[in-house]
């Protein structure tokens, strides 16, 4: 607009253009404003990123005490376990492990009577876990095919045969050491500390006097939550890592393959 050709502001036409500038201005801001909130309509939808996962495992059970508070636990924070029970257990609580399925966790085998692999050798092993087997396939419990040997014991030799049979051998990342009842602090404190996508936790819900372990998961639980993992049984951290069927979990073994057998003791090491 040349200067001398301006319309005064106060006559009426001049307030007229003046509303209609000012619409014009709050129109295209509004415009931008949307534009940058909503981003260009010809962008691709990009997928939500998942969640990075964490396995926790129980192992020994069923229990009525403990694993029934163990799973209510669970639920609340909407998370799912792995129970890596014994036969033996099973037998005696058939009721509880059908309460495990039924809260969306999973079962795994842990044999029937909690063999030590350096005593009974691959053969022993494997007939203690189809033991457990037919106890399972006679309760109509469903089985992840997923094996944790007692104490952690193993070789190569254990862990080829249990290949062959359709199992992966299940280890763990971080140990709570729950079973030598450390106090629910430690038990919550080692977690804490050491969890990180991809972990595998090592709990007991049954074999001895569990309360350490129950108080430590209600304060592990929120935490884990609110930092953003999701806790998830084997099978789906399997599907989550892209890991097809492993041999043997954690892809790196959690301790040396040519431990000597532990001493006996009842105090332990007891997994
Ligand atoms: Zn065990």
């Amino acid at each position: 607009m040349k200067k001398g050709q301006g319309i005064r502001a106060g006559t009426k036409e001049g307030r007229w253009i003046t509303a209609v500038a000012t619409a014009m201005v709050l129109g295209a801001l509004t415009m931008l404003t949307w534009s940058w909130l909503t981003g260009p309509v010809t962008a691709a939808p990009t997928a939500p990123s998942e969640p990075p996962v964490i396995a926790l495992t129980f192992d020994d059970g069923p229990s009525p005490e403990y694993t029934p508070k163990i799973l209510a636990l669970l639920t609340r924070y909407h998370a799912h376990a792995t129970f890596f029970v014994l036969g033996s257990e099973v037998a005696r609580f058939p009721k509880i492990a059908r309460e495990i399925v039924q809260q969306g966790s999973v079962l795994a085998n842990h044999g029937y009577d909690h063999v030590n692999f350096f005593q009974v050798g691959v053969r022993g092993v494997l007939r203690d876990l189809e033991r457990a087997n037919r106890l399972l396939a006679q309760e109509r419990l469903p089985a992840t095919p997923f094996y944790r040997p007692p104490f952690g014991n193993a070789n190569a030799a254990l862990v080829r045969a249990l290949n062959q049979r359709g199992y992966t051998v299940a280890l763990w990342s971080i140990d709570t050491r729950d079973w030598a009842r450390p106090g629910a602090a430690f038990i919550t404190r080692r977690v804490l500390s050491e969890a990180k996508p991809g972990a595998i936790i090592l709990m007991h819900d049954s074999g001895g006097n569990r309360a350490d372990t129950v108080n430590a998961l209600a304060a592990i639980l929120p935490v884990l939550e609110s930092e953003g993992y999701q806790l998830v049984t084997l099978p789906e951290y399997v599907r989550r890592l892209h890991l097809h069927t492993p041999t043997e979990l954690p892809l790196k073994p959690a301790k040396p393959r040519s431990a000597p057998p532990p001493a006996p003791s009842p105090a332990g090491p007891w997994t």
